[in-house]
């Protein structure tokens, strides 16, 4: 909690210095992504800051009806304007990521840009590309630290209805609905303040959760009876999707979130492992339960990262090459799957 205050008091210094403060989150944000980027748009813009929002690419359905989520910009769809708010920009904090390559195309003009950088972040070995890096893997979410910090810079819990909407989105759905994540005591006090603060829970879990279409359940129907390959000599099991799959089931961004988990509810199974085929690469997510560590796995693997147990990487072959290659370096961890637990 000291280092904490202290990284929030060089960051309120900051905040008060500078002016133009551009929120990024991540490409493909996730709720935890958007959630804090928003909660922080909301406390800035009430504190009358001069605040803009930007992403690398599209966010998916299911946020879309979040307050001021229309007033993110998205960077494939805006270039010029994006690219006109990040060289404006004399402040820029990034959420919920921690390596560069996380902005998509986004990249270079961040980079290169001559505003002061901030990323407020809860992934583990961040990338040393900022001034002032808040980075706390002991946290479930990034929302969660926002809150922290927020609720330090504010003297008490900042009561906003929609700023506690966004910070619970990012919380449950980091966390699976409190199902996995780092999600600790400290946690739970801070969603008792959401509450508090007039959160409609169910109103907000019905939106996350219940709103998929038919065709997404068929399409996990799919994925559970006929493409998943269980591997129980390695404690294994993963999905492969292809793209046809996703066409045959009228797939949306956003479709596919959480198939992941569903192995991990095999017993004995404690690495899964989702392949999505894309135009020119394979998508992968990674999920662990106990100690083996996925963000390892993927950045040694796969040019990914993330979490102990949760964490996603790419491949730029084609997804029957992409699954051979995974097979081989399954092997080379077989032992340590097979013996671990
Ligand atoms: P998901 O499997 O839900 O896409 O991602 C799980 C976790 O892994 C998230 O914390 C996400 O930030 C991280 N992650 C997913 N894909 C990548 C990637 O390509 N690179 C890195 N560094 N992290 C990723
Ligand atoms: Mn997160």
């Amino acid at each position: 909690m000291v280092d904490l205050a202290k990284y929030t008091k060089e960051l309120s210094e900051l905040m008060g210095s500078l002016d133009n403060i551009l929120l990024i989150s991540h490409i493909n944000p996730d709720g935890d992504a958007v959630g804090s980027q928003l909660a922080l748009y909301q406390y800035l813009k009430s504190n009358g800051k001069n605040v803009r929002m930007m992403c690398p690419n599209n966010l998916q359905e299911f946020l879309k009806w979040m307050d001021n989520s229309e007033q993110i910009d998205v960077f494939i769809r805006k270039r010029k304007k994006c690219i006109k708010l990040i060289e404006s920009a004399g402040l820029i904090i990034m959420v919920d990521f921690n390596q560069p390559n996380r902005l998509g195309e986004a990249e270079k003009y961040v980079t290169g840009s001559t505003a002061v950088k901030v990323i407020i972040d809860h992934h583990l070995e961040p990338d040393n590309f900022a001034d002032l890096t808040i980075c706390f893997p002991s946290r479930c979410s990034t929302s969660e630290l926002v809150h922290e910090i927020v609720t330090i810079m504010n003297g008490s819990p900042f009561k906003d209805k929609s700023y506690a909407e966004d910070i619970y989105v990012g919380i449950v759905t980091d966390t699976g609905n409190f199902e996995y994540g780092a999600y600790t005591g400290r946690t739970l006090r801070v969603v008792a303040d959401l509450l508090d603060s007039g959160v409609n829970k169910d109103h907000v879990l019905n939106i996350v959760y219940n709103n998929f279409s038919a065709d997404r359940m068929r399409l996990l129907g799919l994925a559970l009876n006929q493409r998943m390959t269980v591997l129980p000599d390695y404690r294994t099991a993963y999905i492969h999707l292809t793209k046809k799959d996703l066409s045959d089931f009228s797939h949306v961004k956003g479709d596919t979130e959480g198939f992941v988990n569903f192995p991990l509810s095999i017993k004995g199974i404690h690495f899964s492992v989702l392949f999505i085929e894309k135009d020119n690469f394979v998508k992968l997510s990674f999920r662990s339960k106990g100690d083996f560590p996925v963000n390892e796995f993927a950045s040694r693997y796969f040019a990914g990262g993330g979490h102990l147990n949760a964490s996603g990487g790419e491949c730029y072959d084609t997804l029957e090459n992409t699954i051979s290659y995974f097979l081989k370096v399954l092997e080379e961890n077989g032992e340590r799957l097979r013996n671990e637990f």
